[in-house]
Order: structure tokens, then sequence, then C-alpha cells
């Protein structure tokens, strides 16, 4: 690889630049075919005259502050500073396979149509080193090449899923997975109303495995459906005593699509929910804007029949997804959760803060009241409250905590 000092020198600093902004770095190799039996046949000089032509179509085709990087013949590595979700990388790497779908100015030999591949990892959430990250982006430059769409972003192997899977089952079927509470407090009476049930595992091997990858796992090995009745049965089990002492504490319950496409589902919610005696207007249940998308009709036909059956039902992660008003009239959602992203850049960015200010005016014309996620200062906090925001979550109000300790809190406090 050519100035690969550089390159890993330009890719620290923009990963120390991503965590301290809690942003996402995207890093796409963008790898050419054909380019060297084009300079076999048409001279060396030709073959470089169309990288040159591809040098400048990708730096005109991203935007000023990505970087990009010659590292081969023409083979480019690009860096995308800044990112707020995962989607943006992937759009970026479908832009460079469009644009240089082109034929290229090869000077004097006959325009090249190059056959590029554009792979993309992201950081923090694929790893922090440069090498690292470029050896991922490399490997799903690997899987674009093989792919109709030419551009793939790194996916973890599936390997070690296989072997996850059989540790996943006994842990749930063996009620080894603790439940967290996070509170949500309401705005108006700047008391906590309610709480998002958080699953974890703390695995004996490998400690604390993240809930988005053992979710991810659940959902490719047909365990999620398990996974969402454990976290209910145990979020409820802890309500359950809150709700016999007339404190009726609303809990926040998180479905996978995958879920909501079980027809079975709405049985096994209320019955869990009889079980424990908690009404099901004090059950939320979050599906994620980007899950909604992917099954919209079947997604809306499920929702409306838990919405028959009483329970609340929140659009999580909202705007990092499709965002569209068209399917938000749609749905018979009760609350808009605003992703954390837009609610932790609101005090350096004001039309991020007039992003937050339009959400929640569209969430209240529909009828819908509005969840602040990520709330970690007491300047969001106090903006929020002037913006009409009706509820809030964040490190600032309170971190997830083991259930037990969120319950015997509550018991505590005066009413
Ligand atoms: P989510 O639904 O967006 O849940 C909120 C996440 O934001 C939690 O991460 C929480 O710890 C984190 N968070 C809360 N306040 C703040 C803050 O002020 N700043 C920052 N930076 N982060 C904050 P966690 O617990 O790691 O969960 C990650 C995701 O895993 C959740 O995202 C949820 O979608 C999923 N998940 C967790 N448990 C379950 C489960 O039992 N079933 C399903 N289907 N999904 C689950
Ligand atoms: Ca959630
Ligand atoms: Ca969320």
């Amino acid at each position: 690889m050519l100035n690969r000092p550089q390159l890993f020198a330009a890719m620290q600093r923009r990963i120390e630049e991503a965590v301290a902004t809690d942003r996402f770095l995207g890093v796409l190799m963008l790898r050419t075919q054909r380019v060297r039996e084009f300079s076999l046949l048409f001279g060396y000089q030709a073959g470089e005259r169309a990288a040159e032509a591809m040098h400048a179509a990708i730096v005109a085709a991203v935007r000023a502050e990505d970087e990009v990087h010659w590292i081969g013949e023409s083979d480019f590595a690009v860096l995308l500073p800044g990112l707020r979700n995962h989607e943006q990388a992937v759009l970026a790497a479908a832009k460079l396979v469009r644009v240089l779908q082109v034929p290229l100015d090869a000077g004097d030999a006959p325009e090249m149509l190059a056959s590029v591949a554009v792979g993309a990892a992201i950081c923090p959430r694929d790893g922090a080193q440069p090498e690292l990250l470029c050896r991922l982006a490399d490997s799903a430059c690997d899987v674009a090449a093989a792919s109709g769409d030419r551009f793939a972003l790194y996916r973890a192997p599936e390997v070690p899923t296989a072997f996850a899977h059989v540790e996943l089952r006994e842990a749930i079927v063996g009620n080894r997975l603790q439940l967290f509470l996070q509170p949500i407090v309401d705005l108006r009476s700047g008391r906590a109303d309610g709480a998002e049930a958080l699953s974890r595992w703390d695995h004996a091997g490998s400690g604390a495995i993240a809930p988005d990858t053992f979710v991810h796992v659940a959902e490719q090995t047909g365990l999620i459906g398990e996974l969402t009745r454990w976290n209910i049965n145990a979020a409820l089990r802890h309500a359950s005593g809150l709700h016999g002492d007339g404190i009726p504490l609303r809990i926040s319950i998180n479905l996978s699509v995958h879920v909501l496409q079980q027809h079975s589902f709405l049985e096994h919610v209320r019955d869990i929910a009889r079980l424990w005696k908690v009404p099901a207007e004090a059950i939320v249940l979050e599906v994620t804007e980007s899950g909604l998308m992917q099954d919209l009709q079947h997604c809306e036909q499920m929702l409306r029949r838990l919405r028959d059956h009483g329970f609340g039902i929140a659009i999580d992660d909202f705007g990092t997804g499709y965002s569209s008003m068209a399917y938000l009239k749609r749905l018979p959602a009760t609350e808009l959760k605003i992703d954390r992203s837009f609610v932790v850049d609101m005090h350096e960015d004001a039309r991020t803060q007039k992003l937050v200010g339009s959400m929640i005016d569209v969430s209240h014309h529909l009828g819908m009241s509005v969840v602040a996620e990520g709330v970690e200062n007491q300047a969001a906090l106090d903006r929020l409250r002037t913006m009409g925001c009706d509820h809030a979550q964040g490190y600032h109000l309170g971190r997830p905590m083991p259930a037990g300790d969120l319950v015997a809190g509550f018991k505590q406090q005066p009413r």
C-alpha cells in the first residue's frame, strides 16, 4: 500500500476526533478491477490517466471535509468524518460506485470502463485502530466485489454467531440475563414516571456483551422471540410490585421487527401482562424507525392490533431512518423517541436544535408525545423543556441500572 504511514496518521487524527465528538468515522476502501488489463493493452500512461480521472471523480463526489487517499495504482481510501449514522457511509459508498460507472478519460487511449468495489467500516462500531479499520473495510470490499451492488458495509463474521447462539439460548432459558431499567422523566413534573427495559448479558468468558450485538445474534438465529419474552416478563415482574403499591410506572419494551412478524406476539404479551397484573396502558412497545421500514404494511397492521388492545406504541431512534411524514401519519404510534444523536448535538448546532423543535411540533400535531433520548447535561434538558418536549431520558437523568435498584428507589420516593 502506498502512503500507508500518511493514511494511518490521518486516520488516527480522525478517529480521535470521532471519539471526542461522539460521531462516527466512515472508512471506505475503493478497489478497481480491469485497470491492469487496460494498462497492458494501451500502455501504463493510459492506465495512469484513467486513475487520475477516477481520483478527480471521487473528490468531486464526496463532501469537502472528506479525505481521499490514493493508496495503490487505482485504489483509494476515503475517510468520512462526522457521520451521524452508519447509513451515511453506505450512501457515500453507493454514490462512489454510481459516479464511477461512466467511461473514464484515458488520454489518447479509448475511454476506460472501470469496475470498482467499495467496502466500508465504521469507527467506533467496528474498531478504533487505523490498521484494523482498513482491513475490515478491505474485507467488506471483497464482499462488495462479489455482490451485484458493488458496495458493502463490513459485517462481523457469522461463524462466532453459531457458537454464541447456543450460549445465548442457554443464558435466556437459564435466566442468566439481567434486566436493567433506565428512568424516563416527565418534563412537566420533573419526576420519573416510566422506565425503558434493557437486557444485559454478562458472558462467563468474554464479559459484558453489548446488547446491540446479542440482539443481532438473536435476530439472526431465531432466538429473538424468546429474548423478547424474557425481557417483557422480567420487566413486568418488576413493574408489578410498584403497580400493586399504587405507583403506575410505565414500562417501555424494545421490539425487533422480527417479533412483530410473529403472529402470536399479541397473545404472548397479553398473557404476560395479565400474569403480572400490569395494564396494557402502562406498557409501551418501542419499534425502531429503520425496523418499521423493512415491512411497513405488516408492521402497521400488527401495531394497530396492539394499539386496539391498549398498548402504547413508540417509534424509536426517530430521525436515523427514513423520517417520512407519510408513514408517520399512517402509524398508530402514541409516542416518538428522538434519537440521541440529535439531542447530543443540540447545544453546538442551531440547525440541529431547530430540527429537534420541528420533530416535537410534528409529533404534537399528530397527537403523539415526545421522548428525547441521550440527555447528557442540564443545558439540553432546559432547552427541551422550553421547546415543549414531554419526556426525557439520558445519562444526566439516570443511567440504566439493575431493575431491582430502580424499583427500590421508586418505593422510597415520597409521593
Ligand atoms: P435503544 O433502544 O436506543 O436504548 C437506549 C440506549 O441508549 C441504551 O443502550 C442506553 O444505555 C443508551 N443511553 C441512554 N442514555 C444515554 C445517554 O445519555 N447518552 C448515550 N450516549 N447513550 C445513552 P444499550 O443498553 O446499550 O442498548 C442498545 C440497544 O439495544 C437499545 O437501544 C435497544 O434497541 C437494544 N436492546 C436492549 N435490550 C433489548 C432487548 O431486550 N430486546 C431488543 N429487541 N432490543 C434490546
Ligand atoms: Ca429503545
Ligand atoms: Ca433509542
